[in-house]
């Protein structure tokens, strides 16, 4: 998912700037252009409503998901040659991901039932961890 996606869904874009824009927010009703965009060197996707939306509100009013802030890395495309992340990094993600996992664990146990939305973040932390794999030096 690039930035040249998410741009192409919004309206009213405006180039402010080296990989910066302005456009009209669409998780509010907006007039005035209020949502600054940021496209970062590595791709990354800063977004800002100066209404107060969220991240995550924004690109949902787009039909898209957080991960359409982040470069394309599990896609199989786009995949850059140099891995940009420490391995230091990548363990303390796998460990905040473990933790998600065992705190929904130890839920689960004490309701003796997992629900949905629980299974489908462990589904979420398992995709993650996954992910780290390819992060990794060949
Ligand atoms: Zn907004």
């Amino acid at each position: 998912m690039g930035a040249d996606n998410l741009l192409g869904r919004l309206a009213g874009v405006k180039s402010i700037g080296h990989g910066k824009y302005k456009a009209r927010c669409p998780a509010h009703e907006d007039r005035s252009p209020s949502l600054s965009v940021r496209v970062l060197d590595d791709g990354r996707i800063l977004l800002h409503c100066f209404a107060g939306c969220g991240a995550a509100d924004v690109v949902e009013s787009l039909g898209l998901t957080l991960d359409a802030l982040f470069p394309d890395k599990e896609q199989g495309h786009a995949r850059p040659t140099r891995r940009p992340y420490a391995a230091a990094d990548l363990l303390h993600f796998v460990d905040r991901e473990s933790l998600v996992v065992l705190v929904l664990a130890c839920d689960a146990i004490a309701k003796q039932r997992l629900a949905e939305a629980d299974l489908a973040r462990v589904m979420t932390a398992r995709a993650r961890i996954s992910s780290v794999i390819a992060c990794l030096p060949a």
